[in-house]
């Protein structure tokens, strides 16, 4: 599996790709070309086209979540490309509307207006991608550590209810030596994923973890999340998008941390 950032918070020294608050992965695995979520705005086009990535080979889109910095990217992909008999993997809530406050914070078409650009598949999970790539569906929140998250509202058929992000998922990469784990922003709780991976791929060992960990704050979620990961004996571990610097610096004193920017090529 070869993963390459097409957008990230972070970019590195000398290297002129944009950058925004926003998550972009281009997955190329077992033959098949994977777009991971598309970003907030047409950046992640720009990036692709100077990385000699050419966005109208996608064999499938795979969407993390609702949330517009993972979904919104798809507007402009669908300006660009024709996107009809392309699928897009998803959980069925992800395009539900959501707000927060007065903003509107959900992806930027309905299901229905979606499902007319390309070819929607809308799954509780896990669906297998590759034959070791799996897109893992519904994370059963098991932990005490890793609460209920609850971002604004969700309109959920005629029902208005808070949005504990149902839809929130991830990426499984089953390796030889232990599971490779993308994610967005892991509203769902990075350990909570990453136990729900190893049932779903019938093994034990973590060998990695790339994306948001939604995690701020130095708090019992972040230590505990820590001592999770040393538990696992992880050998790569790249907290980014949603992880705070605080939380990045208290991780490196236990865990080797890498950093990421657009541009960066991960190959398993
Ligand atoms: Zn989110
Ligand atoms: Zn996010």
């Amino acid at each position: 599996m070869k993963l390459t950032v097409l957008m990230d918070n972070n970019t590195y020294i000398d290297r002129y790709y944009l950058g925004e608050p926003a998550v972009s992965y281009w997955i190329e695995e077992g033959g098949k070309k994977i777009l991971f979520d598309t970003g907030y705005s047409d950046a992640f086009l720009y990036n692709a086209q100077k990385m000699g990535i050419d966005l109208g080979e996608t064999d499938m889109i795979v969407i993390s979540h609702g949330h517009n910095d993972h979904t919104r990217g798809l507007t402009y992909l669908a300006e660009r490309f024709d996107l009809r008999g392309t699928p897009i993997l998803a959980h069925p809530h992800c395009f539900d509307k959501k707000k927060y406050g007065d903003q509107e914070i959900g992806a930027p078409f309905s299901r229905e207006q979606m499902s007319e650009l390309a070819e929607l598949r809308l799954e509780r999970g896990p669906v297998r991608i590759t034959e070791r790539l799996t897109f893992l569906g519904e994370i059963p929140m098991k932990n005490d550590f890793e609460p209920m998250p609850e971002i604004g509202i969700v309109h959920r058929g005629e029902k208005v209810i808070k949005d504990n992000l149902t839809e929130d998922t991830a990426l499984a990469y089953r390796s030889d030596d232990g599971i490779f784990i993308i994610t967005g922003c892991s509203h769902r709780g990075i350990c909570n994923i990453a136990e729900y991976a190893k049932i779903v791929c019938g093994t034990e060992r973590i060998k990695g973890v790339i994306g948001g960990f939604h995690l701020f704050e130095n708090d019992t979620r972040l230590s505990r999340t820590v001592s999770y990961f040393k538990e696992q004996e992880i050998k790569h571990f790249y907290p980014c998008h949603c992880v705070s610097f605080e939380a990045k610096a208290e991780m490196s004193r236990s865990l080797k941390i890498e950093e990421v920017g657009v541009g960066m090529e991960l190959e398993l």
